[in-house]
């Protein structure tokens, strides 16, 4: 069975230094990427988590009534697997809200059962 090698350019944003890191491999064999560039381990682990699960915290706005504001900022608890953001943005958009809301408050629970809420970012009256 053939594999497809592919290999990927990063810059590490852990820390400021910025390492510049190079991925290579195969998708189907996370176990045996070659990655080559960081100065430490945290590093290497977040190569391979932008390889092999590229998640994103997700921020947005939603609509809310009888507010000084026409719409909340919300954000995801976590961050979510890039490859559902637009999905999870359809939910976002999708959502009413009435004031007053609390910073914090749940704004949609379990998104995409996730199991990572959409929250609001700051309180509103
Ligand atoms: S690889 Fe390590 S030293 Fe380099 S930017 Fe990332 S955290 Fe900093």
């Amino acid at each position: 069975m053939m594999t497809e090698q592919n290999e990927k350019d990063l810059i590490c944003i852990l820390c400021p230094l910025g390492c510049k890191m190079t991925v290579s491999g195969c998708a189907d064999k996370p176990e045996a990427l070659v990655i080559r560039g960081q100065q430490c381990k945290k590093g290497r682990e977040y190569a391979f988590e932008e390889y092999t699960n590229p998640t994103r915290t997700l921020t947005s706005t939603v609509v809310i009534h009888n507010a000084p504001l026409a719409r909340l900022p919300v954000k995801t608890s976590r961050a979510l697997p890039k490859h559902i953001i637009f999905q999870a943005m359809e939910e976002i958009n999708r959502v009413e809200l009435t004031a007053p809301v609390k910073m914090g408050s749940v704004v949609i629970k379990n998104l995409l059962e996730t199991d990572i809420d959409v929250i609001a970012s700051r309180s509103m009256g």
